[in-house]
């Protein structure tokens, strides 16, 4: 890890803030375990903070691979009485760490134990009993390569709890996770994130959908990304009639005497009108003649 973070020292003005993801090649296998979440010591911590600006990706390539680097850092006359004291020591002891075994969940949202109500729930979707019985006749508790699997009488799919065709209790885990502190009234997809770490059930997706949607809270609190209405601006009032005026055709009109439409010229001051009979077709300059001879 030192390393790494000294190469990024070294060439820091050619990889800092690169649009493109660049690639760190090591030998070395215990660097990905950086990779996931970690409790980390200050110094690591130190170092997480300057690795956060880089653009990379660490890309584990075996010893055996690596000929070039090696190459370059082991020149076989370089290589005297080199003692091999300190090969595949890893960095952060297991017994540091701080590890959460996800397997075999225990969810209390808001202090209510969803796994026992789930448990406790007596509506069983068809799927689910065509699962426990494929399971029973084979006498196993996992079926199609854990696509179903049976623990303390829940059904774990995909390792995601199922939550059977249950209104009342879907609705009651939606809301758990939506309208409490540890929901938050977040967006749909946030909601949707939340819930699936640890349940599923088909549709769950359309059903967060509608209920975010229908949420009053957050229908008052949503955010408007589109622009605001403009502020209204009344037009100023004329000082003397006809000098502003406005003009408006009506067409469609049934033919009399020739004309199917009518030019309305209003006076904004005094509200004067004129009606003009005018045909649909009338041109640039035939419109200036109307106005000419009419108003
Ligand atoms: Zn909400």
């Amino acid at each position: 890890m030192l390393a790494v973070v000294r190469c990024l020292e070294a060439w820091r003005h050619f990889l800092e803030g690169t649009t493109t993801r660049f690639e760190i090649w090591t030998d070395h296998n215990n660097l990905e375990y950086f990779m996931k979440a970690q409790k980390l010591n200050r110094r690591q911590v130190r170092w997480a903070l300057y690795l956060s600006r880089f653009n990379f990706m660490l890309k584990h390539i075996p010893g055996s691979k690596i000929g070039k680097a090696d190459s370059l850092s082991r020149r076989p006359d370089w290589e005297v009485e080199v003692e091999r004291d300190n090969e595949d020591k890893t960095l952060v002891k297991p017994e540091w760490l701080e590890v959460r075994r996800t397997e075999r969940v225990e969810i209390i949202v808001e202090g209510v134990d969803l796994l026992e109500k789930v448990r406790k729930s007596k509506v069983k979707d068809d799927e689910v009993v065509k699962a426990v019985e494929e399971m029973k006749q084979a006498g196993v508790k996992m079926l199609r390569d854990k696509e179903w699997r049976e623990e303390d009488g829940i059904m774990y799919k995909e390792g995601k709890v199922y939550v059977s065709k249950d209104d009342i209790l879907r609705a009651e885990i939606i809301r758990l996770h939506h309208n409490t502190l540890v929901g938050g009234h977040r967006g749909q997809w946030k909601t949707v994130e939340l819930i699936t770490q640890n349940f599923w059930w088909p549709g769950v997706t359309k059903e967060m959908k509608q209920y975010v949607e229908g949420c009053n809270s957050c229908q008052r609190n949503k955010n408007h990304t589109e622009q605001l209405a403009g502020k209204l601006m009344p037009n100023s009032i004329p000082e003397k009639p006809w000098t502003h005026i406005s003009a408006d055709f009506i067409t469609k009109l049934p033919i009399a005497q020739g004309y199917d439409s009518i030019l309305v010229v209003v006076d904004r001051l005094t509200k004067m009108v004129h009606f003009i009979p005018t045909t649909e077709k009338t041109s640039a300059e035939g419109l200036a003649r109307l106005f000419r001879d009419n108003v």
